[in-house]
C-alpha cells in the first residue's frame, strides 16, 4: 500500500515512512492511493473474527489492509498489546449501550485518559516504539494541548523507549481533573510545561520550534497531532466493531453521530464508509464553533480566527479550522490534487474561505458520502445531559451530549443510530454539576488524583526557553 499527498506531491510513501512524519512536503495530508473494499464475503469473515477473537484481532485485520511494511506477526502482537481489557476496561473495548430502541452510545472513552483519543494514541505509542527501535532512532514529541490530546499522548508514550514527550499547556486553563491527569505522571520521559498564556500561544510556540529546521533535525522533533494517518486508521476499527454490535447481518445499515472538532474522528467514519461498511448517515455534530456544520449545510468553508473561536463547555471541539477536513475534500472532488492545492494552499490562506456550493459534486454530498450535520449550544448540552440522566440513568459528557442532540434530529426508523461517546463526564465535571446538581461518577483508579504530587515546569511564552529546556533534557 502506498500513500500520496492530497496536494499532489509526486512521491508516494509506505506506511512506516509517514508514521513518524507530519504533513507531506507540499503541506498536504497523506491518504492511501485507494481504499481496500469490504464486500459481503469480507464483512462476513470479519464479523466472525470479531465475534470469536475480539477487538484486537479485528484491528489486526483492518490495519494489515493498509500496512505492509511491518511483518504480520509483529503487527498482530502490537494490536494484542494495545487493545486489552486491562487498558480499555471491557472485553468488547468499545461496547454499545442502548438508550432506547435503535439509539445507542458507543463507548470510546474507557481508556487510560477517559477520552476517545486513547483509541488511536495507545496504538501509536506501540507503533512508534516499534519503528524507532527498528531504526535505532530517538524522537522528541513536542505538542500543545488544551486537554485531551496531551494527556492521551502522554499516557501512550510513558515509559516507551526512544520517545520523549514535551507537552505545552496553557497555565490554569485545563479542568482540574485534566491537569491532575497529566501533571501527576512521574515517568522520566514525560515533560509537562505549563505556559503563561493561552492555547494559541502554546500552538504558536510548537510551530516556531518546528519551523527552525536545524533545531528540528538536530533534536529529532516530531508530533502526534490529529493529522497523523495512523491515528485515523486506528479509529476506522471501532466503526466496524460498532456496526457488528448493532446489526445481525451485513445487509443492515447503521448511522453514526460524531462529536466533531478537527474532523479526525468522523474522517475515520468516512474512510470506513468508503471501504464499503454499510453506513447510512455520518452525522457531524459541532458545538458553537460550527465551521463544519456551516460547510455541510451551505458548501462554504469559512475558517475562523482564534479571536472568533468561542470557549465552550465542550472545549475539545473548540477549533477555528478542521485540520483533517482536507482529506474528505480530496475524495469529494474526485482526488483532484490541483483543486486541493488551490483550495487549501491558496484560497484558504489568502481569503480564509472557499465555497463548493456551485461545484458539480455538491448535490451528491448526502447520497454519495452520507454526510449531514448540526450544531449544539451550551443550553442544548445541559438539556441533553439532564434528559439522558433522568430518562435512562446514563450520565454523559458535554461532547457526547452535542453528538446525541444532533443525532436525534436524524434518527430514522429501522436504521440504528450510534452516537460516539468521546469522553467520560468526570473530565468536565463543572458542566455536569451545572446540569445535574451533582458530581459525576469517578472511575476508581482516578480517586484522589488531584492530591498526587505534580511534575510540571512553568515557563513564560518564550520559544527560546522552551528550546533550552528541550536541549537540557536531551543531554
Ligand atoms: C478531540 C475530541 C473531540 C473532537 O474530535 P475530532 O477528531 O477533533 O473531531 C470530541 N470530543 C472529545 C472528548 C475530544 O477529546
Amino acid at each position: 500500500m502506498y500513500y500520496q499527498s492530497t496536494r499532489g506531491h509526486p512521491e508516494s510513501r509506505r506506511f512506516c515512512e509517514i508514521l513518524l512524519e507530519g504533513l507531506a512536503p507540499d503541506g498536504g495530508l497523506y491518504l492511501p492511493t485507494h481504499y481496500p473494499q469490504l464486500d459481503t464475503t469480507a464483512l462476513t469473515r470479519l464479523r466472525s473474527i470479531w465475534q470469536q477473537q475480539g477487538y484486537a484481532a479485528l484491528a489486526f485485520e483492518i490495519l494489515s489492509l493498509y500496512i505492509d511494511d511491518i511483518p504480520a506477526t509483529d503487527l498482530r502482537a502490537i494490536c494484542e498489546r494495545t487493545y486489552t481489557e486491562a487498558i480499555f476496561g471491557t472485553p468488547q473495548i468499545t461496547p454499545l449501550k442502548a438508550l432506547e430502541p435503535g439509539l445507542y452510545l458507543q463507548a470510546l472513552s474507557n481508556g487510560p485518559t477517559l477520552a476517545f483519543k486513547d483509541m488511536a494514541m495507545q496504538l501509536l505509542g506501540h507503533l512508534f516504539e516499534y519503528e524507532l527501535d527498528r531504526r535505532k532512532q530517538q524522537l522528541n514529541i513536542l505538542g500543545a494541548t488544551s486537554g485531551d490530546t496531551g494527556s492521551a499522548a502522554e499516557y501512550a508514550m510513558r515509559g516507551k523507549h526512544g520517545v520523549r514527550v514535551f507537552m505545552l499547556s496553557p497555565q490554569g486553563r485545563m479542568s482540574p481533573f485534566q491537569q491532575a491527569q497529566m501533571f501527576s505522571l512521574q515517568d522520566a520521559n514525560i515533560h509537562n510545561i505549563a505556559i503563561d498564556g493561552v492555547f494559541d500561544d502554546c500552538q504558536d510556540m510548537v510551530k516556531a520550534v518546528s519551523n527552525d529546521l536545524e533545531f528540528k533535525r538536530r533534536y529529532q522533533i516530531g508530533t502526534v497531532n490529529s493529522i497523523n494517518w495512523a491515528r485515523l486508521l486506528a479509529q476506522v476499527v471501532y466503526y466496524i466493531a460498532g456496526y457488528f454490535q448493532a446489526t445481525e447481518n451485513n445487509s443492515q445499515r447503521v448511522s453514526f453521530a460524531v462529536p466533531s472538532g478537527n474532523f479526525g474522528n468522523v474522517c475515520a467514519g468516512h474512510v470506513a464508509r468508503m471501504m464499503g461498511l454499510p453506513i447510512d448517515q455520518l452525522v457531524v455534530a459541532t458545538n458553537e464553533n460550527n465551521v463544519l456544520d456551516e460547510f455541510f449545510r451551505t458548501g462554504c468553508y469559512r475558517a475562523r480566527s482564534s479571536a472568533d473561536t468561542f470557549e465552550t463547555s465542550s472545549p475539545s471541539m473548540d477549533i477555528s479550522k478542521a485540520s483533517n477536513f482536507e482529506r474528505f475534500v480530496f475524495d469529494f472532488l474526485g482526488r483532484d490534487a490541483a483543486a486541493l492545492q488551490d483550495l487549501f494552499g491558496v484560497q484558504l490562506p489568502t481569503r480564509g474561505r472557499f465555497d463548493l456550493s456551485q461545484h458539480s459534486a455538491w448535490p451528491q454530498l448526502r447520497a454519495r458520502y452520507g454526510f449531514v450535520s448540526g450544531s449544539s449550544t451550551h443550553a442544548d448540552r445541559l438539556a441533553t445531559i439532564r434528559d439522558t440522566w433522568q430518562r435512562f440513568g446514563q450520565m454523559i459528557d458535554t461532547h457526547t451530549a452535542d453528538g446525541l442532540k444532533v443525532a436525534r434530529h436524524y434518527c430514522q426508523a429501522g436504521v440504528p443510530m450510534l452516537v460516539l461517546e468521546t469522553a467520560l463526564p468526570i473530565k468536565f465535571a463543572a458542566t455536569i454539576v451545572e446540569a445535574l446538581g451533582r458530581e459525576p461518577e469517578r472511575p476508581a483508579k482516578f480517586e484522589g488524583i488531584e492530591d498526587l504530587p505534580k511534575r510540571v515546569l512553568c515557563l513564560p511564552a518564550d520559544v527560546a526557553q522552551v528550546k533550552t529546556h528541550i536541549m537540557q533534557q536531551c543531554g
